[in-house]
């Protein structure tokens, strides 16, 4: 019972992951899906560096989300396994949510979290049709979507606080072997 629990949450964080993919690459940035409501509000989190859509949107896509795919999981798996796919889909969208927004908010002290931010910024600065995936850069480098960031240049008036060094305005001396920061006249 404790198995069929970890196995089905296991698999519903798995199954947030290839979402998370699917619905940043092709809703996000394909133009033949758009225009759609994530598509405007993840247009303007790129256009503006640190806007996130309300909370209240996506907790309430999340609970629609979650609300249409109970039924279906409970059919086809059970109502142990079927509401821990869901638990588990749904634990990792919340996590995807926290780091993401850390990723914008925090440095990232690890060599990981910091790999996983020059992941997401290269998406941001460098290429937005490469590295889709935040928590993960593995369905990216499945669909062949993965770029190795290399030296990212971040336009100054979307550069993210963390980055910049409040003495002399420029990139912090800690990170200035990863990014650089670009000014328009
Ligand atoms: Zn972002
Ligand atoms: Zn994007």
């Amino acid at each position: 019972m404790v198995s069929t629990v970890l196995l089905a949450s296991l698999l519903g964080a798995i199954a947030w992951t290839f979402l998370e993919y699917i619905i940043h690459r092709w809703l996000g940035h394909n133009a033949r899906a758009r225009p759609n409501p994530f598509a405007a509000e993840h247009v303007r989190h790129h256009s503006e560096g640190n806007y996130f859509a309300p909370s209240w949107k996506k907790a309430l896509s999340a609970v629609l989300f979650a609300g249409a795919l109970i039924g279906p999981s409970i059919a086809l798996a059970g109502v142990l396994a079927g509401s821990s796919f869901v638990a588990g889909l749904i634990g990792m969208y919340v996590a995807y949510e926290v780091l993401h927004r850390r990723e914008h908010s925090h440095p990232g002290r690890g060599s990981y979290t910091r790999f996983l931010r020059r992941h997401h910024f290269h998406h941001h600065f460098a290429n937005a049709r490469s590295n889709h995936g935040v928590t993960t850069p593995f369905w990216d480098w499945v669909f062949g979507t993965r770029e190795e960031p290399g030296r990212i240049r971040v336009p100054s008036k979307l550069a993210m606080s963390w980055l910049v060094d409040g003495a002399t305005g420029d990139v912090h001396p800690e990170h200035a072997g990863h990014y650089e920061l670009i000014r328009k006249e």
